[in-house]
């Protein structure tokens, strides 16, 4: 049996009261797993992920229906840093580094609330054993590093505050194939190891299916359909529409 950890409830999302964008969602996301939330330019897919981790407010947007579970708890009301406590991360899209800060110091943003000396020195050496490309470039300034780089420094950032869920917003943008098998790669391993469950947005519906157990796809605010990567991949809808293989 399955542990269900998150639990999205036909939520609706409302941009400055008057744009609706989300018309009932429901998804859930078990103990474990890696789900994908796909979908094209503007489905609705980084607005999902925004109303899970409550960051929707600085963007003039609201959840007016529909309720967010945690292990069974409501989470709705909870601001981000308390999410953050409970396990819930998001790395957003577009990586968000800070580009003057070297990567080591990036990382250790993660964790700017915590002086647990110790147990960050063992965070640190954890994201670097996952990640050995950032400890190559501990020293660097963001700002001189490579995309791939740059994303692999967000998720590990994500990593420092010990995530049970990491909602991860469009990982692939901008990088070369290569270099995002070898993202999505690290975090299937995290997956395996450290058992942390993530919901990844994407609009690279084959690399994603690739990697995921699952998936939901999103048209215009709304769920057209769900089931395990496996059986999206052969879906005929989803070759024609989405991988371009129809
Ligand atoms: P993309 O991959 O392009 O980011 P997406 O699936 O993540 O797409 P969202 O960013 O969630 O889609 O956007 C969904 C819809 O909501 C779009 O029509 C977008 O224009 C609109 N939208 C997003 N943010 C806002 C905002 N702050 N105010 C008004 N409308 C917004």
């Amino acid at each position: 049996m399955t542990n269900t950890v998150l639990n999205v409830n036909g939520i609706e999302v409302i941009y400055n009261h008057v744009i609706l964008v989300l018309k009932g969602v429901s998804l859930t996301l078990a103990e474990g797993q890696v789900a994908a939330l796909l979908g094209g330019n503007g489905a609705g897919k980084t607005t999902t992920l925004r109303a899970i981790s409550n960051l929707l407010k600085g963007e003039r947007g609201e959840v007016t229906k529909g309720s967010i579970e945690l292990r069974n708890e409501r989470i709705d009301s909870l601001s981000p840093a308390e999410l953050v406590r409970r396990g819930v991360v998001q790395v957003m899209e577009g990586r968000h580094c800070f580009a003057h800060l070297t990567i080591e110091e990036n990382l250790l943003t993660g964790c700017y609330t915590r002086s647990d000396k110790a147990e960050i020195a063992r965070n640190l050496e954890k994201v670097y054993a996952y990640f050995p490309r950032l400890k190559t470039r501990r020293t660097s300034q963001a700002a001189y590093t490579s995309g791939g780089e740059q994303q692999m420094c967000a998720i590990g950032r994500a990593l420092m505050t010990n995530p049970g869920i990491v909602l991860l917003d469009e990982p692939s943008m901008g990088l070369a194939p290569q270099i995002v098998e070898e993202v999505f790669g690290i975090v299937r391993d995290l997956n395996h190891k450290e058992k942390v469950s993530f919901l990844i947005a994407e609009q690279n519906t084959g690399m994603a299916l690739k990697y995921a157990d699952y998936g939901y796809i999103l048209e215009s605010g709304r769920v057209v359909l769900d089931g395990k990567a496996q059986d999206l991949r052969n879906n005929e809808d989803v070759k024609e529409f989405y991988l371009g293989v129809g």
